[in-house]
């Protein structure tokens, strides 16, 4: 009884919402889960999509259960549970059937995994998926890295799960191998500079005008409603206005101050260093949740340092408000135009071609870091694909040009209190290094040929040339 369209293995948080997804779109699913306790629990929940559930006891029932050619999700933790999932499935599999791994891959995994059932005519899809729980069940971003055949395969029941922007589907074939998950992972990187720049934000407002954590909430909701808005702005303010249900006092002033991660952020980080591509405000947001995590270090080290004296702010707080405005916006900018250059060059090193107002159009609805700027980048991009750098299109020049300023005296007043700024400070040192004709590099590259004959280019000539280095001692 081969009826169902598509198989899903892994029903904990993220499966089980993309199943109920799915069966809530209209397509019939198989499911299994390698504890039956949670597939009874999955079932128990499931109400009238039960009707589209195909619930299995075994793997071997859960292929039987699907039309061929058949698509299976796989949404289990990344590394070896996918290998392992990939090996139970091999041998039940005909040429033709797709294993659509929907985790947080390392993209170079999924180049691997292609490769190694490329022999057995098993596609291996990467699907990049965000929104979380909520955007599992009810719409998430869908990046996908495939053989075009496999998409076109799923690509019905893909896009009628996914989140909808003004009518259009938040799910997209970017390219083959890999280019899925390396594009969830440069969002994944992205957020993570979001996510510090808003923390900073809020720390100014705290630890400056001292600010309450309803007060501040009240601001980001303010924010929310202009060139701000997004998803973690929404959140943020929520999360600020909650009160802790043991005692009422905002749950934010109890929770520890030190940030968790898993693999997406630091592989950004990794991915854009191996291509050279500056993506400074991520790799503060990663280091800034590294530190965060010493917090006994950080606690003994504030007992030998003096507080830094606190200059009174120059400003009252409504023009401190405006200001963080600018400025927030100033570095999400700076964030998201790193975090497309990396994309850019990565698509060239590995030929996918990644379509970058595809990406930024997918990315308006479903996913976390959703936003209005998206469309401003779709927009951007749209006008010409060939953008090297979304701080350079003429839109984003307007944008950064009536805010740099906003963002310059915010690190600097932040500066001189004391109040660290990581991920803001790398977004304007981006911004005015990457607007720098002469830079200092030439001093480095004198540097370099002195100690090790690297040899350098000279201004008006062509070639590589030496100093007269030891001449000159
Ligand atoms: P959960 O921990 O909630 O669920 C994991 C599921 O995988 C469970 O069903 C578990 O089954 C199963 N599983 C674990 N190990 C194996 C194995 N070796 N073989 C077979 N099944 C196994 O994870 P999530 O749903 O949160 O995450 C799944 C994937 O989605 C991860 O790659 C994650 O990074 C990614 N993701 C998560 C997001 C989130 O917000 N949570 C957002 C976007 C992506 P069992 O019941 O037997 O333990």
């Amino acid at each position: 009884m081969s009826e169902a369209e598509i198989g899903l293995i892994g029903l904990g948080t993220m499966g089980a919402n993309l199943a109920l997804n799915i069966a809530e779109k209209g397509h019939k699913v198989a499911v299994w889960n390698r504890t039956a306790s949670r597939m009874k629990s999955f079932q128990a929940d499931a109400g009238e999509l039960a009707d589209n559930i195909v619930a299995c006891a075994t793997p071997e029932e859960l292929v039987a259960a699907i039309r061929p050619p058949r698509p299976v999700i796989l949404m289990v933790p990344a590394g070896d549970p996918v290998d392992q999932q990939i090996e139970a499935l091999r041998p039940l599999f005909e040429k033709g059937d797709i294993i659509v791994d929907g985790g947080n891959a390392n993209f170079h995994d999924t180049e691997r995994r292609v490769k190694e059932l490329a022999a057995s005519g098993i596609q291996l899809v990467g699907m990049g998926v965000s929104g979380g729980e909520e955007g599992a069940r009810h719409g998430p971003s869908i990046m996908v890295g495939a053989d075009k055949g496999a998409w076109l395969r799923i690509e019905n029941i893909l896009t009628d799960i996914a989140a909808k922007y003004e009518g259009e589907p938040c799910a997209a074939w970017l390219g083959t191998g890999g280019a899925g998950h390396f594009v969830k992972t440069i969002h994944n990187g992205i957020e993570y500079a979001d996510m510090q720049m808003i923390a900073e934000i809020y720390g100014i407002l705290r630890d400056g005008p001292g600010l309450s954590a309803g007060d501040i909430g009240a601001i980001f909701a303010r924010w929310n409603d202009g060139r701000l808005n997004s998803y973690l702005i929404e959140i943020t303010a929520e999360v600020l206005a909650t009160p802790d249900g043991d005692n009422g006092v905002p749950l934010v002033d109890v929770i520890q101050d030190k940030a968790g991660q898993k693999g997406t952020g630091r592989w950004s980080v990794i991915e854009a260093a191996m291509l050279g591509v500056p993506a400074t405000c991520i790799e503060a947001a990663v280091a800034a949740r590294g530190l965060s995590a010493l917090k006994k270090e950080r606690e003994y080290a504030s007992r030998r340092y003096p507080q830094t004296p606190r200059p009174p702010s120059a400003t009252s707080v409504a023009d401190l408000v405006a200001e963080l405005e600018s400025a927030l916006l100033a570095g999400k900018i700076a964030a998201y135009a790193q975090g497309f250059a990396v994309m850019q060059a990565a698509s060239a090193e590995h030929g996918w071609e990644l379509p970058m107002a595809t990406i930024a159009r997918i990315w308006r609805a479903g996913c976390i870091i959703r936003s209005q700027l998206l469309d401003s980048i779709a927009k951007a991009y749209d006008a010409k694909p060939k953008t090297t750098n979304l701080m350079v299109a003429p839109a984003f020049v307007d944008m950064m040009t009536a805010l740099h300023p906003a963002l310059r005296i915010t690190v600097g007043r932040a500066a001189l209190q004391g109040l660290p700024t990581p991920a803001l400070s790398a977004a304007l040192a981006y911004f005015d290094g990457y607007r720098q004709p002469r830079g200092t590099a030439n001093l480095i590259q004198g540097q370099r040929d002195f100690f090790g004959a690297h040899g350098f280019e000279k201004v008006g000539s062509r070639g590589k040339k030496h100093g007269e280095w030891k001449t000159a001692k």
